[in-house]
């Protein structure tokens, strides 16, 4: 690709267009290895409950490069979507939380699963034989789904999170209220938790339509009736409007970062 640029109309290459494709297969090649060689590593975030009891964790993929060092899964996880590689880091993740779930102080935990790995008909089948050869119970699973794209009923996308629901794993929206088909996720499918975007939660304070959208949400939630968790809770005064509004669960700086499984499973035990 090239581009006109100048009153030249010289036809020249953008040097960081062709660094982009190049950079995004190197990441591709580098991911694949680092996943075949152990060497990403899960992260696990506390979700408190209203009176600050952790209730259950949510498991962030990290890639500790060795040369890079910590790459953001913001980073990598686009990336790993526009091949097989999404659907194996979401089999190794899931396989890893499975093995974790035993330290964790018999709590539920979360997991991010990406819409590409849902496109396959068997996605459910698959996760339901990875959860019973690990003798793991699937009412300690959560399944995050970001509402990127709509699904609509017959799709397989539902289908798979039908399945998995009727084993007992239950279903959150991520990010809801980022995307742009949130009243429609509400109608199309049944699911067990909301978690409203961080973007809602960090204007709580400056903006009263923000904190009215909050507080819609928590109303439609409670009819449902689905849990509704707050996502990047950063202050006290956050915590207390998003509680006051409604939100029965809280994640964020403000109570726990992400830890490796020692220090996550230590502070369930304390
Ligand atoms: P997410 O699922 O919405 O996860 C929450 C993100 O917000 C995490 O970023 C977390 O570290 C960050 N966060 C938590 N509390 C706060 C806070 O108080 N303030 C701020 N500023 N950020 C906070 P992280 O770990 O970088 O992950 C980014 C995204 O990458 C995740 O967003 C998720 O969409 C995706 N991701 C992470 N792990 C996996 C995975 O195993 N599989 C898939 N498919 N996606 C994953
Ligand atoms: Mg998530
Ligand atoms: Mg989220
Ligand atoms: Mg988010």
């Amino acid at each position: 690709k090239g581009k006109r640029s100048g009153r030249h109309s010289v036809l020249c290459y953008e040097p960081d267009m062709l660094g982009d494709e190049r950079q995004r297969r190197f990441v591709e090649r580098e991911l694949r290895a680092a996943l075949m060689m152990n060497e990403l590593e899960l992260h696990y975030q506390p979700i408190f409950s209203a009176d600050l009891q952790i209730r259950s964790h949510e498991a962030l993929v990290r890639w500790r490069h060795q040369v890079r060092g910590m790459i953001s899964p913001a980073q990598f996880i686009p990336i790993a979507e526009e091949s097989d590689l999404i659907d194996k880091l979401g089999d190794w993740v899931l396989r890893r939380v499975c093995a974790d779930l035993e330290n964790l102080g018999g709590k539920p935990v979360a997991i991010n699963v990406s819409p590409m790995q849902l496109r396959h008909a068997d996605f459910a089948g698959r996760f339901a034989a990875t959860l019973a050869e690990t003798d793991t119970d699937p009412r300690r699973i959560v399944v995050e789904i970001t509402e990127t794209v709509p699904l609509n009923a017959g799709d397989v996308e539902l289908e798979n999170l039908a399945a998995l629901r009727a084993l007992g794993v239950r279903i959150a929206i991520d990010d809801f209220g980022a995307g742009h088909a949130s009243l429609q996720y509400l109608r199309g499918f049944a699911f067990d938790i909301i978690k409203i975007d961080r973007s809602y939660v960090v204007n709580l304070g400056a903006s009263r339509i923000d904190g009215m959208i909050v507080s819609a949400i928590c109303d439609i939630a409670r009819s449902l009736p689905v849990e509704v968790v707050a996502e990047g809770v950063e202050t006290q005064e956050q915590f207390m409007q998003l509680r006051q509004a409604g939100c029965t669960a809280f994640q964020g700086f403000l109570l726990g970062r992400p830890k490796p499984l020692a220090r996550a499973g230590a502070a369930v035990a304390a």
